[in-house]
């Protein structure tokens, strides 16, 4: 099941790193986002200034922290790069902020999980370029202003709208990353392929853009392991015969679901007869916050034409019953 979940842990995020495309023009996809924030940055190095504030939005896998690399390579800067919940304390954030350099980038991603007092001091720093920093504790704490040299924040969401008012509208340009087309996951396939030294044939290229859950990152992730198995059980090439025996032996469904995805359509069409049901009931039901089946299951789920959100809450459309090999409740209940 770890094969299609969409979220990567640290050994992945190394292999990961090896197939990030490094320049905008090799970024495969999202056409509107490329062509903003070429924009953007072009602007910025022509005006020789670092770009505005950055906020990038979509599900997890779709290339944010790809972008943010990029726009530090176009602008010349350094990349640092942290996490809202790294950060847990206003002090974590005056340590970072105070050794930026000019140009610099910094990377927020979950930024939507900043502390308020975080938040409140990044509020600060991206508007005025100015941080206080506490010296000391209890009565005799000082806070001293400092000002900090222009930099860019790159922040990233999965879900634009988690993200309070004040903080987004400090953003210059926000881009949304939308799910990629098959076509567009074969050009990352070949793409990757090709870094890796791997022959990939045409139709595997396909089969398996089909079954990546519109996720770059699925994509290549599906792409190491048919290589695995072409090496060890096939023929050396990646061929439709590897792509079937790796997505059959990590148990891929036909559109490329993972076990969240699957527990949730369970969960909706076995437990709640097709819903209506509320969000937080069906991820209690499924063992997962709210947010995570709000912003990692549903967007792909609602894209397949799977699930409905509605006023009163998720249902299951017939092609959720179709896809799970269940029989819909009789006509009229459904909607
Ligand atoms: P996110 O930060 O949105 O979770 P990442 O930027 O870490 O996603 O992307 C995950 C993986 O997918 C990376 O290995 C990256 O190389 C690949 N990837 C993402 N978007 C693209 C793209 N447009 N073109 C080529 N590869 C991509």
């Amino acid at each position: 099941d770890r094969v299609v979940d969409s979220a990567a842990d640290d050994l992945e995020r190394a292999a990961e790193a090896a197939l990030r495309p490094r320049r905008l023009a090799d970024f495969v996809g999202q056409p509107v986002v490329r062509d903003q924030l070429s924009l953007v940055l072009d602007a910025a190095n022509a005006r020789n200034t670092p770009p505005d504030h950055v906020l990038l939005s979509g599900p997890p896998g779709l290339g944010k922290t790809t972008l943010a690399m990029i726009i530090a390579a176009e602008v010349d800067g350094a990349l640092r790069m942290t996490s809202g919940p790294a950060i847990q304390h206003a002090g974590d954030l005056a340590a970072i902020l105070s050794s930026l350099q000019e140009r610099d980038v910094l990377f927020i991603d979950e930024i939507h999980r900043l502390a308020r007092p975080a938040e409140e001091m990044l509020y600060l720093a991206m508007e005025d370029y100015r941080v206080d920093v506490v010296v000391g504790k209890g009565p005799g704490a000082t806070s001293i202003p400092l000002t900090l040299p222009p930099f860019t924040v790159v922040g990233a969401t999965t879900r634009a709208g988690l993200l309070p008012a004040p903080l987004r509208d400090r953003f210059g340009f926000t881009g949304h990353l939308e799910f990629y087309s098959p076509a567009e996951l074969e050009q990352v396939l070949r793409r990757s392929a090709g870094l890796l030294g791997a022959e990939l044939r045409d139709d595997a290229a396909a089969e398996l853009a089909s079954r990546s859950r519109g996720t770059p990152r699925i994509a290549n992730r599906l792409l190491r392991r048919v290589q695995d198995f072409a090496q060890v059980r096939g023929t050396g090439v990646l061929d439709l015969a590897a792509a079937h025996g790796a997505l059959d032996v990590f148990e891929v469904d036909r559109l490329g679901l993972d076990r969240l995805d699957r527990a949730v359509l369970q969960a909706l069409c076995q437990r709640f007869g097709g819903g209506p049901v509320g969000l937080t009931t069906l991820a209690v039901t499924v063992g997962e916050e709210p947010e995570t089946v709000e912003t990692v299951a549903e967007p792909f789920l609602v894209r397949e034409g799977l699930i409905l959100r509605t006023p009163r809450g998720r249902m299951a459309t017939p092609a959720a019953y179709d896809h799970l090999g269940l029989r819909p409740p009789s006509e009229g209940m459904l909607f």
